[in-house]
């Protein structure tokens, strides 16, 4: 990756859209001081507050608004750059106002993320520090916001770090074994080799194992409710959020569109869907539904097949549904909810089953069961709950992770079956590159730029 410098000077609303007391407008750049100079008609401190009128250029130097400035003088700021921060009232219109102010003055609109993405070129923080921001201005449990600064204040990035220094001296010492056999360090009589590399594939697995704690309670499970009309889809949905948002009736395919609830299961953000009533040989209206609710059922990371519990007379999803399970070719994310245990008795029936997918009693009406079925989806996701320490981790950080570690373990095959020292050094560089990507030592920069302009404005 190139990290270069940006010579232009970018501004963007740092508040959030809409009124409040106060409405911030950033700037960054080499030119963001004089255009501050020439607004507020006055020199700025640097860090201390100057309290000023926000005069408009475009308009004989009208006065759109008071407020304080801030400025921050580079390499110390932010971003690396010069910043500014004009704090005036918080109306769209005089934000707005001072906005095109900024710019008639030299500056450009800012792209999303840009802010960010200027603080990681000029290595003011790393790429996971950077999506840490975003992921704690988004966060909307409290251990999501904690995990997130623990990221953005390095928690994350150091373990990586180290890992990747680590790797650094694994390397060398094989690449020199490699390059200089006449020194006869036969790296795989020696164990100094093996041991390292067991050593840092252990500390990978640990961080591996955080990493994803984190990605669960940032991104959360996505669960789908299916099963045959009158089954309790929707009571079992009701019932998990503990609100009235499906609707419930007794007559057969009520629920036509898909009905969604988010709820948290000890800082497990769960987003549970009730699919449409799926049937066998359905409707016109029924049918688009029907292709909807397929949709989520293959993105879902768990499945909750309900069955009235009255009606099962075999707990094999294959003999329950067998036009469902057609569909579904892979039973491992599928488990069985059989409801209305208030009515009958299922335990006999429940015993008798020896299949692979699990089964679940429970009444929606009555709550029974519910307990065991929340623990069977934090289970599921192998999430331990509100572990302490933990940092926030992204899709992106688990795959690299993932990556890294099969380069790991490949090495090991190659050294110890193959005795095979060029390709573990192989291994080993693809292993650090896959950690590079997460500090974006390594990244690809139409990722970068995919990464940052999914950040918000101003940000
Ligand atoms: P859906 O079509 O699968 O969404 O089913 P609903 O949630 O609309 O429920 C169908 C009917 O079964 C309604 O009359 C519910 O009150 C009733 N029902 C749902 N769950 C239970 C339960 O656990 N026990 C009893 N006794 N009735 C239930
Ligand atoms: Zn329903």
């Amino acid at each position: 990756t190139s990290k270069s410098l940006n010579q232009d000077t970018i501004a963007a609303i740092a508040t959030a859209p809409g009124r409040g007391g106060i409405g911030v407008i950033r700037i960054s750049g080499g030119d963001a001081l004089r255009i501050a100079r020439h607004i507020c008609a006055r020199e700025m401190q640097p860090r201390l507050a100057s309290f000023c009128r926000f005069r408009d250029p475009r308009a004989e130097d009208q006065v759109i608004d008071e407020g304080l400035v801030l400025y921050f003088p580079g390499p110390n700021s932010f971003t690396g750059e010069d910043v500014i921060e004009l704090q005036g009232h918080g109306g769209p219109v005089i934000l707005d106002q001072l906005l095109q102010a900024v710019i008639h003055l030299g500056a450009r609109m800012a792209r999303p993320g840009e802010f960010s993405e200027r603080a990681f070129l000029n290595d003011k923080i790393d790429l996971a520090q950077a999506e840490a921001i975003a992921d704690l201005i988004e966060a909307n449990s409290e251990q999501a916001a904690r995990n997130a600064v623990h990221s953005l204040q390095g928690a994350f990035s150091e373990r990586i770090n180290e890992l990747v220094d680590a790797l650094t001296h694994l390397r060398i010492y094989v690449e020199a074994a490699i390059d200089f056999p006449e020194e006869e360090i036969d790296f795989l009589a020696d164990g100094k080799v093996a041991t390292d590399l067991d050593a840092i594939t252990q500390r990978l697995q640990k961080v591996f194992a955080e990493a994803k704690q984190g990605a669960i309670m940032r991104e959360g499970m996505q669960v789908v409710i299916a099963g045959r009309p009158n089954a309790g889809k929707s009571s079992l949905l009701n019932a998990l959020s503990g609100r009235d948002t499906a609707i419930v009736t007794d007559i057969a395919g009520t629920t036509r569109d898909i009905m969604r609830e988010h709820i948290h299961l000890d800082g497990m953000p769960l987003h549970i869907a009730d699919t449409a009533g799926l049937r066998d040989a359905p409707d016109k209206v029924e049918q688009i539904g029907i292709e909807r609710a397929w949709q989520e059922i293959h993105q879902a990371d768990r499945i909750l097949l309900v069955v009235d519990a009255s009606e099962a007379e075999s707990l094999n999803p294959e003999k329950i549904w067998p036009a469902f399970t057609e569909q579904l070719p892979d039973s491992s994310r599928l488990t069985v909810v059989l409801n209305k245990i208030d009515l009958t008795d299922y335990s006999a029936g429940l015993q008798a089953h020896t299949d692979s997918v699990p089964v679940i009693g429970i009444s929606a009406a009555t709550g029974a069961g519910l307990d065991t079925l929340k623990t069977h989806l934090k289970n599921c996701m192998g999430f331990t709950g509100g572990t302490e320490g933990t940092f926030s981790a992204r899709r992106r950080h688990i795959e690299a992770l993932q990556e890294a570690s099969d380069h790991l373990h490949n090495g090991s095959h190659q050294l110890h079956e193959m005795g095979a020292g060029e390709l573990l050094a192989e291994d080993l560089r693809r292993a650090q590159q896959a950690l590079g990507e997460i500090t974006g030592e390594m990244t690809a920069d139409d990722l970068l730029g995919k990464i940052f302009s999914s950040f918000c404005i101003g940000k």
